[in-house]
């Protein structure tokens, strides 16, 4: 399986994207840098679904602009794929034909396979040969994470989060799981932004990796604020010695 880190950051500036990985150029996860990143024939062509972890901002900015891209340009069906609370938060704050058209209604007219469907927590979707589970976690907003499994290994996407059980409970129970893709977005002293905001901080992501059973599961540490990258780096290599961490940058290409 193939992973291309469109965008990492917990924030937006010059060189600093939001969220959005690619799966063997076929499945994006968050919309927070894609047209940006990506030609418009290349998304056109080759991406079916959109798998969204929750609705905030810097997971869905982009959303606006992919859907009006494969209005226009798409030929081949694309299916986005959102929980029932996102579902309804793009409805009422988004595709409300006040801050955007609804572009899901309007590709229904023109006979359009553009889709806005539901997932369900811990039922298993299938995209192509791929199975994926979405897992609840725990967020100021209703967030799930995501197991991907091609048949041959899986990649975990743990969304933001702050401290949860289920989702390393279903990382422990794939026994092909070669990576895991983690929020840490503060490092320790910054405890309280974590708690309020419900995300990682360096301390708490130390404490939740020692749910997962093996140490040989690669982390991948993303959604870190830029100002903080340094701080946290230091803190993690230094709490988890044992861990085979990686920093996750914008435009790294992983390959397991
Ligand atoms: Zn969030
Ligand atoms: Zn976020």
């Amino acid at each position: 399986m193939q992973i291309k880190i469109l965008g990492c950051s917990g924030a937006k500036s010059v060189g600093k994207s939001p969220t959005s990985f690619l799966i063997d150029n076929k499945i994006l996860i968050d919309c927070g840098s894609v047209v940006s990143k990506l030609k418009s024939d290349f998304i056109a062509d080759n991406i079916g679904c959109l798998l969204l972890t929750h609705s905030h901002f810097d997971h869905i900015m982009e959303l606006p602009f992919l859907l009006e891209l494969l209005l226009q340009d798409g030929k081949n069906p694309f299916t986005v794929f959102a929980s029932g609370d996102s579902i309804d938060s793009l409805y009422s704050n988004i595709f409300n034909f006040e801050s955007w058209p609804d572009l899901f209604q309007i590709a229904e007219k023109e006979g359009k396979e553009l889709h806005l469907t539901e997932y369900t927590n811990l039922e298993t979707i299938s995209v192509d040969e791929y199975r994926v589970t979405p897992v609840k976690v725990n967020h100021t907003v209703t967030t799930h994470g995501f197991l991907v499994d091609d048949g041959k290994c899986s990649i975990g996407f743990t969304g933001d989060t702050y401290i949860t059980d289920s989702f390393w409970e279903q990382c422990n129970n794939k026994k092909n799981l070669k990576a895991v893709i983690v929020d840490v977005s503060f490092p320790g002293h910054m405890h309280e932004e974590a708690d309020i905001t419900k995300h990682m901080s360096t301390d708490l992501i130390s404490r939740e990796l020692n749910k997962l059973d093996s140490k040989q599961i690669e982390i991948l540490i993303s959604h870190m604020k830029p100002k903080l990258i340094d701080e946290i780096k230091s803190e993690l290599k230094k709490a988890k010695p044992d861990f085979n961490l990686t920093f996750l940058e914008d435009g790294m290409t992983l390959n397991f």
